[in-house]
């Protein structure tokens, strides 16, 4: 989606139009607007609505006549289109988007604009982005479509004129489900919301072939201008909004503007299934940039975008980079792909079955899965990520299977090491220590004395204890470095 037709060939000013982009291929009122605005212009005028919908209205018989060709076809399927598709709850009908969508992706296909010949005029959101496909296919965001899609072709077969020959079938056909969920995609990615510039307000939307080539930018050169006048739809004028260099693209915001980075970058994904790479998101996305947008948002704890983050999880190579961001904002919140592989690592280890040792080589394997999910997420998990592993050295113990055992004892170790500095080995110590006493308690002496003894073997194999050094038993590694107080480390 780069205008590359309109590049700017020389120095632009802010303010100057720099062209008539386009006229609408289709377009209509919303239907929170069709109260008050002209279904064809748009314009807010007094309005005679249509006696057979009762849906829209016309400004004056020019609007009427201009709309007769798509509106004669659709009157009549309106009211079983709101049935049908407020039937499908609010999340399709919102607010009548669905009903618009379903409209005007009608009037796309008689205009002989099927999904083929769309493309070529029109960026199709998911073309050679297998990553969006597969994200799409997962969103419940393809439900909303799918429906919409699904209700056209219902009511199409009730009232044939609204869709072309081919669609006309009592039956659904996948062929034409599925060309109909392309066109609603297509159009998603394209449509223009027409925005009344005295109020700001979009009134209605409108598919501009030209204007849908501007790419998104969070700093945009230019911005839409909308023309409305009588008997047509309205036209788009693109306008600088600031100087513009030779060379430079000409590019639109798709969003709000208005809001703070995270926020922009999870809507636009929502909307047109990219994640925004743009100068000022890059900027807005460093440590000092995100401190200074939760300040603006008087967010300080950085709660609300935590919240925004856990509902729409970035790309894994973003949340590594996230990740790092979050670790230098020292702010009080820590990154979501830590949040989401502790969730999943717990969830995990909720399928654990009590521990026996018949059961012991199950549960390793679902703990090392735990493990493998939060090993990438070391930071304020680290406590969790040390129980699970001294967890999964016991189990390893208890299933026999020695290699693991030694496994996670080294990467337990290393782990230890690498956060703590070697007072950490101390900790682990008397965490085992702790257990074996408090399993000792209440079982009989004998498997104290086991579990005494495997330890002892433990410390050894882990290299933590001489082989020979037999009469340190109680002071453990405190002994081997006496210059420092065990219980000093234990918090
Ligand atoms: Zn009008
Ligand atoms: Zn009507
Ligand atoms: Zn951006």
């Amino acid at each position: 989606m780069v205008l590359d037709s309109a590049q700017v060939v020389s120095r632009r000013r802010r303010g100057l139009l720099v062209a008539l982009v386009s006229e609408a291929l289709v377009g209509l009122v919303s239907l929170t607007s069709a109260e008050q605005c002209c279904a064809l212009c748009l314009r807010r005028l007094p309005l005679q609505p249509c006696a057979g919908c009762a849906c829209f209205g016309y400004c004056s018989d020019a609007c009427r006549q201009a709309d007769a060709p798509d509106h004669s076809r659709e009157c009549a399927a309106i009211p079983l289109l709101v049935k049908k598709l407020s039937a499908c709850g609010s999340h399709v009908w919102h607010r009548g988007d669905a009903l618009l969508d379903a409209l005007l992706s009608a009037r796309l296909l008689r205009a002989g604009h099927p999904a083929e010949s769309l493309a070529a005029s029109l960026a199709s959101p998911l073309l050679g982005r297998p990553k969006a496909l597969e994200a799409m296919l997962q969103a419940p965001a393809l439900a909303i479509p799918v429906a919409i899609a699904r209700s056209l072709l219902e009511v199409a077969a009730e009232v044939p004129q609204l869709l072309p020959e081919r669609f006309r079938h009592a039956r659904l056909h996948q062929a034409s489900l599925e060309l109909v969920i392309g066109v609603l995609m297509q159009m998603q990615c394209n449509m223009t919301g027409v925005v009344e510039h005295s109020c700001f307000e979009s009134v209605g939307s409108a598919l501009f072939a030209e204007g849908s080539l501007a790419n998104h930018d969070c700093a945009p050169t230019c911005q839409f201008l909308f023309r409305f006048r009588e008997g047509a739809r309205p036209s788009l004028e693109l306008q600088c909004v600031r100087d513009v260099e030779a060379g430079e693209s000409l590019c639109i915001s798709y969003g709000d503007l208005a809001r703070p980075v995270w926020e922009r970058r999870r809507n636009l994904q929502a909307s047109h299934w990219f994640s925004c790479k743009c100068a000022k998101c890059m900027k807005d996305l460093t440590p000092s940039g995100l401190l200074k947008q939760l300040e603006s948002v008087s967010d300080p704890k950085g709660q609300l975008l935590r919240s925004l983050f856990e509902r729409s999880l970035p790309e894994e190579a973003e949340a590594a980079k996230m990740l790092q961001v979050f670790k230098a904002l020292k702010v009080p919140f820590a990154s979501t792909s830590a949040d989401a592989a502790v969730s999943l690592a717990l969830k995990g280890l909720a399928k654990l079955e009590p521990l026996e040792k018949r059961s012991a080589r199950s549960n390793l394997r679902i703990i090392q899965g735990s493990l493998a999910k939060l090993l990438p997420a070391v930071h304020r998990e680290a406590v969790i990520l040390q129980e699970l592993q001294s967890l999964a050295l016991s189990t390893a113990e208890l299933a026999e299977d020695f290699s693991t055992v030694l496994e996670m004892a080294k990467e337990l170790q290393a782990r230890c090491l690498e956060r703590y500095g070697p007072f950490h080995l101390k900790r682990c110590y008397l965490l085992r220590k702790e257990l074996a006493a408090h399993e000792a308690l209440g079982s009989p002496a004998t498997e104290a004395a086991e579990a005494a003894e495997a330890f002892e073997k433990l410390l050894i194999r882990l290299g933590l204890k001489d082989e020979h050094d037999t009469d340190s038993q109680d002071t453990g590694l405190a002994h081997s470095e006496p210059g420092i107080d065990p219980l000093d480390t234990m918090d």
